[in-house]
């Protein structure tokens, strides 16, 4: 019977590569309802960064930690993903001095990086960024595995003798192994039966991210300000601007919004193409309780279920460094 991975995005594409390490050759089947719940936009420019974080502060800082080191052990030379120059900033009226030495220890020293107008004290460090649309076939493909890829809405899974997954069509699928990757979705799988599942401590969140074509040279970098980025991806020659995550839906003119870190970046930046120029791509997000990412797993006699969910926004270095460590058990 083969194993079925629910879920096209981060989440799925993990569980497909460790278990493609583990049991190269095997014969899986992947399902996802891209009509339905369309996984996060893959043109979405990702990245990956330590970002100021120090261990042993809290749970989640050591796990983003572990996480981060794990996927540079990794993931560095995989294809789509390319280590850039990331300029931490604490520009006045945007970001609280304090609250920048506290995370960075110093206050920085002043710096001027490609298209920025003047220095501004900041911190110099780097990041990894990612091409989902190159990144997440590389690892299906890495995986060995012999997938059999369906386009299938899953509405019920029933847990007795087989794990009974049934779709819109009312077609029933069999098997003993499932692994889920709904994402923000996750909620409304009825995987109920998972009794530490906590699913309705989760929030399904709205993101998004701004973009325009824009040639600020032959180099990737980052301009980070607090929770704002300002990503330039060279072999694209394209701008993101990344807003807060919402609950309310207002993620363009809001505090932390998109216009508002395009404001931000304007002010430190040139020839910045305007707001009203560029495009706006938003996406859900799973917010796990406390932001916390979690490994749900319940197994009954040979049948086994398994979720990652509430990755939030760290999905590319949570889902995976979770996925190994649950076929490493
Ligand atoms: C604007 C934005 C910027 C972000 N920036 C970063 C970043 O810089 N760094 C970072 O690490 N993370 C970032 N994130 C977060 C990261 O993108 C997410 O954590 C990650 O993509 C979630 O992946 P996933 O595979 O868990 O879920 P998804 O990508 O949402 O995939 C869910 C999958 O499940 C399938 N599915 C769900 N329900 C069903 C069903 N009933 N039947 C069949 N299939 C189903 C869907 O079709 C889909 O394929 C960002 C997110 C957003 C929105």
């Amino acid at each position: 019977m083969k194993p079925i991975i629910l879920g096209s995005g981060i989440t799925a594409c993990s569980f497909l590569y460790h278990f493609g390490k583990k049991f190269p050759g095997r014969e899986v089947i992947n399902l996802d309802s891209q009509h339905l719940f369309p996984s996060v936009d893959k043109n979405i420019k990702v990245l990956v960064s330590e970002n100021g974080i120090s261990r042993g502060v809290s749970s989640l800082g050591d796990l983003l930690l572990d996480s981060f080191e794990y996927f540079e052990n990794e993931f560095s030379n995989f294809s789509g993903v390319q280590k850039v120059v990331q300029q931490h900033l604490c520009v006045p009226d945007f970001f609280d001095e304090s609250k920048f030495v506290r995370r960075f220890l110093s206050s920085g020293t002043p710096l001027r990086y490609g298209p920025m107008t003047a220095p501004v004290f900041g911190v110099s460090s780097y990041c990894y960024l990612i091409n989902p649309n190159i990144f997440l076939p590389e690892l299906r493909n890495r995986s060995r595995l012999n997938i059999e890829t369906l386009g299938k809405t899953i509405t019920n899974i029933e847990i007795e003798k087989k794990i009974e997954l049934t779709d819109l069509d009312k077609h029933t699928l069999v098997t003993e192994n499932l692994f889920c990757g709904a994402g923000p979705f996750s909620k409304l799988l009825p995987i109920n039966f998972l009794d530490s599942c906590r699913q309705e401590r989760h929030k399904i969140v709205f993101g998004g991210a701004w973009g325009a074509d824009v040639d600020f040279g032959s180099d990737s970098f980052v301009l980070t300000v607090n929770m704002a980025n300002l990503i330039y991806d060279a072999e694209f020659k394209r701008v993101q601007i990344t807003g807060k995550t919402v609950e309310d839906y207002n993620l363009i003119d809001s505090p932390g919004g998109l216009e508002e870190n395009h404001h931000l970046f304007n002010s430190i930046v040139e020839n910045l193409p305007a707001f009203s120029y560029g495009q706006i791509i938003s996406s859900l997000r799973n917010k796990g309780h406390k932001r916390q990412p979690y490994l749900y797993h319940c197994r009954k006699n040979s049948l086994e279920i398994v979720s990652i969910s509430g990755a939030y926004k760290n999905g590319y270095t949570t889902a995976p460094f979770m996925a190994k460590s649950y076929f490493n058990l």
